[in-house]
């Protein structure tokens, strides 16, 4: 067997248009990868080999015509809190129980205009809730590097997926870290965008004003055509911008001589692993080489960016969460005598501790007498950290830091240590807050498991964070894949 399971995208879409390889063949071998490994990695909730199966048949026909599109053919894992319609969406959770969307999300109806080929629709923390996807109702996915390690969260499912050549490319959604730390964990490419540049519609909510769907992908290159499908105005999405997007393919190319990069103190602080600081440093050398002015950077409120993360998220949780009532989605227990019996039945039932955690966090914190003191003060926070990120791209056109300030850590390692669980996003939770885009890629090694470094840049600068990540990536050469001892093997 072939191993087109194991390319990037873009040199597949490259022979599927020259009629030299069939969409077909990179299904089946995509489908016999997943036989071999998925059993062990369980990257997916529920698997679509017959739907992909049709749309690869009609890349093939499309290809044959001349009309391919730009996405055909391609194998991609979709996070199950993404709609797909007459595709069971469940978010990781028992709430939605027998949900069937009737509407696709718009990131997936895109998708599907450009030949999406979806392999399945990939596990997760429970509503997007998590950093290591053992939150999931469905079981833990593994990390294809160390299948005793998390593969990250809460987009694990889609990163391993990838990781495991179980898919080419995938999309994760990422509220406070949720693309880019699975991706920094699984050796890959993953990008937040700026709040805004990639639609919300069918994606199903955690906090409305941090969330954003994202690429997961092997490369810069692929991250960058993904995202120049993903992003643009949807009427739908009351909160997208009406920007102009650029052509981020194009944009990513070119050297970097002159930019100036930020290296925010407070995120190079304590915790973080020899091996991470190292392979951070290494990186800064690099830049200085290909050119760019390497200077440290103060934003002195992201010391307080995870604090104000753990009231805003699960407030505005608390609030989209009220709508699983057993009413309109999903589950509800029978048996109650009235309807406020039935309500507090199901969703005892349907939800998980950390769902059921971060509501009343959140409820806490919204209601009368506290508001101000919590919300309120996060708020300000909030605004602080912005002006923070605002002053330093005064003076630097890209901040970089970890991704995470650790490998990949063992299964069950964090699940009784919160404040460990909580702090694997302490380097990419600023970014949500203040709106702006990054990007993971894979710098190093520590035992053996992946390392990421994140590029941050100003609102709707993804064009000059790819073309750094682009550098970076070439400088790098990160070419390690999965071990057969501990992983799956390439
Ligand atoms: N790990 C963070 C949380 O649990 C971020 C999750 C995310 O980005 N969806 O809230």
């Amino acid at each position: 067997m072939d191993s087109f399971y194991d390319m990037k995208a873009w040199e597949l879409l490259g022979l599927i248009a020259g009629g030299e390889v069939k969409a077909a063949e990179v299904l089946d071998s995509v489908l016999d990868r997943m036989e071999r490994v998925e059993e062990r990695v369980h990257s997916y909730i529920t698997p679509t080999p017959e739907e992909a199966r049709a749309a690869a048949d009609a890349a093939d026909r499309a290809a044959a015509g001349g009309g391919a599109g730009k996405a055909a053919g391609i194998p991609m894992a979709v996070k199950d809190v993404l709609c797909t319609r007459g595709v069971r969406t469940t978010c990781g959770s028992r709430m939605l129980e027998g949900y069937v969307p009737v509407y696709d999300a718009t990131v997936v109806e895109r998708l599907r205009g450009e030949g999406l080929v979806m392999v399945g629709k990939a596990n997760m923390d429970e509503f997007a809730m998590g950093s290591s996807t053992e939150n999931s109702a469905f079981g833990p996915t593994r990390n294809p590097w160390d299948l005793e390690r998390v593969p990250g969260g809460s987009s694990g499912g889609s990163a391993a997926a990838v990781a495991a050549g179980e898919a080419i490319w995938a999309l994760g959604s990422d509220t406070g870290g949720s693309i880019r730390q699975p991706a920094s964990f699984c050796g890959l490419v993953g990008m937040k965008p700026t709040y805004g540049l990639v639609s919300r519609y069918g994606l199903v909510a955690f906090a409305s004003s941090l969330d954003q769907v994202g690429p997961i992908t092997r490369d810069v290159k692929d991250c960058a055509l993904l995202l120049s499908l993903l992003a643009g105005h949807d009427p739908m999405d009351s909160t997208s911008l009406d920007a102009a997007v650029p052509d981020y393919l194009a944009a990513m190319e070119g050297d970097i001589r002159g930019i100036r990069v930020g290296v925010p103190r407070e995120l190079m602080q304590e915790g973080l692993t020899d091996g991470v600081r190292k392979a951070v440093e290494g990186c800064l050398d690099l830049f200085a080489r290909l050119g760019a002015e390497v200077e440290e950077a103060t934003l002195p409120n992201l010391d307080y960016a995870l604090s104000a993360y753990y009231i805003i998220a699960p407030a505005e949780a608390s609030s989209n969460l009220a709508r699983f009532d057993g009413v309109r989605y999903g589950l509800r227990v029978k048996g109650a005598d009235d309807m406020i019996e039935m309500y507090g039945r199901t969703r005892a039932a349907g939800f998980g501790p950390e769902v059921k955690r971060r509501i009343m966090l959140g409820t806490y914190a919204l209601s009368a007498g506290y508001y101000e003191a919590y919300y309120g003060q996060a708020q300000k926070v909030r605004t602080l950290i912005v002006r923070d990120f605002q002053d330093a791209f005064e003076r630097f056109d890209i901040l970089v830091s970890p991704t995470s300030p650790t490998p990949a850590f063992g299964l069950g390692e964090r699940t009784e240590d919160l404040l460990a669980m909580y702090l694997s996003d302490v380097c990419t939770i600023p970014v949500n807050l203040a709106g702006i885009p990054a990007i993971s890629i894979p710098c190093g090694l520590e035992d053996g498991l992946p390392l990421g470094l994140q590029i941050m840049g100003k609102v709707l600068g993804e064009a000059t964070v790819l073309r750094a990540a682009r550098a970076m990536e070439e400088a790098l050469s990160f070419k390690a894949r999965p071990g057969a001892e501990k992983g799956v093997g390439a």
